[in-house]
């Protein structure tokens, strides 16, 4: 992959920056978005690169149009062209029932969960497609196992927005599997990253780690190796593929 150009949307901590270290150990460039952790963004651009890989920090929120424009733009400048993203950047929310969401939390969600992704598709598509002049990529959407689960009682919101991403994978992957691009996308089950606390439930791995087969929760690195296989050319005939990376649950 020496050369080629990744971008990895909610790369600076848990699965995305898993996906940035392991993709720089291949020689992948790598552009890191985050949201607002600039500490966490640059600790992880100066670990690659100290690690002897190529890496940069993008700060901007996926659900924004504006801000996913000028990611791109700085993609294009600082490493002037595209082979693979990753839509990865997702955000949950506080444990509640369906009756009692705000419109404001389910807007939230699906703007930074299923709109981010799709605004950040539209980009990747615009510069990797070979209808637009572009040399052919790959895309990987993360989703959830949630997405089969629908999480009820906890949070329907996120795992809907995830079901969004599971139609948006197939039909984004069929829509451009003549012109270069393959678009698959992983299923994580429960994974050891921070996320859990932002829902404020930092016991969450802990009381449902015995629901899952393997007995035990996911390691972010473990997400990412099935990441970084389907953006591979390992994985050329792959496209349209929602692959479950849970332990069996
Ligand atoms: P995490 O540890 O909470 O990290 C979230 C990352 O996304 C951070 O880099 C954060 O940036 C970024 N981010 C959040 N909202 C953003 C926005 N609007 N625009 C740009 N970046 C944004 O999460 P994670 O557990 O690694 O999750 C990564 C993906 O895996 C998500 O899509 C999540 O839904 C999915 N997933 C996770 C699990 C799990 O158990 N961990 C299970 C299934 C699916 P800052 O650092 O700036 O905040």
């Amino acid at each position: 992959m020496r050369g080629r150009t990744l971008l990895v949307t909610g790369g600076s901590r848990g699965i995305g920056a898993a996906i940035a270290t392991i993709a720089a150990s291949r020689g992948w460039r790598v552009a890191v978005n985050y949201a607002s952790n600039e500490a966490a963004a640059t600790a992880l651009v100066r670990s690659i690169g100290k690690a002897g890989g190529e890496a940069i920090g993008i700060k901007g929120d996926v659900g924004v149009e504006a801000d996913v424009l000028r990611l791109f733009e700085a993609v294009d400048a600082a490493f002037g062209s595209l082979d693979a993203l990753v839509n990865n950047a997702g955000v949950v929310d506080r444990k509640a029932r369906v009756d009692e969401m705000s419109a404001a939390r389910i807007e939230r969600m699906m703007r930074a969960n299923v709109i981010g992704s799709f605004l950040c598709a539209r980009e990747a598509v615009r510069r990797m497609s070979t209808r637009h002049g572009g040399r052919g990529g790959a895309i990987v959407n993360v989703s959830s196992v949630a997405a089969v689960h629908g999480s009820p009682g906890e949070y329907v919101d996120y795992a809907a927005s995830k079901g969004a991403i599971d139609s948006f994978t197939v039909g984004l992957a069929r829509e451009v599997a003549d012109e270069g691009i393959r678009v698959n996308a992983v299923r994580p089950g429960i994974v050891a990253t921070e996320i859990h606390a932002s829902g404020g439930q930092p016991d969450r791995i802990e009381r449902l780690r015995g629901l899952v087969p393997m007995k035990r929760e996911g390691e972010a690195h473990e997400v990412a190796h099935a990441i970084l296989w389907l953006l591979s050319d390992e994985a050329s005939y792959t496209t349209g593929a929602i692959l479950n990376v849970s332990g069996g649950r």
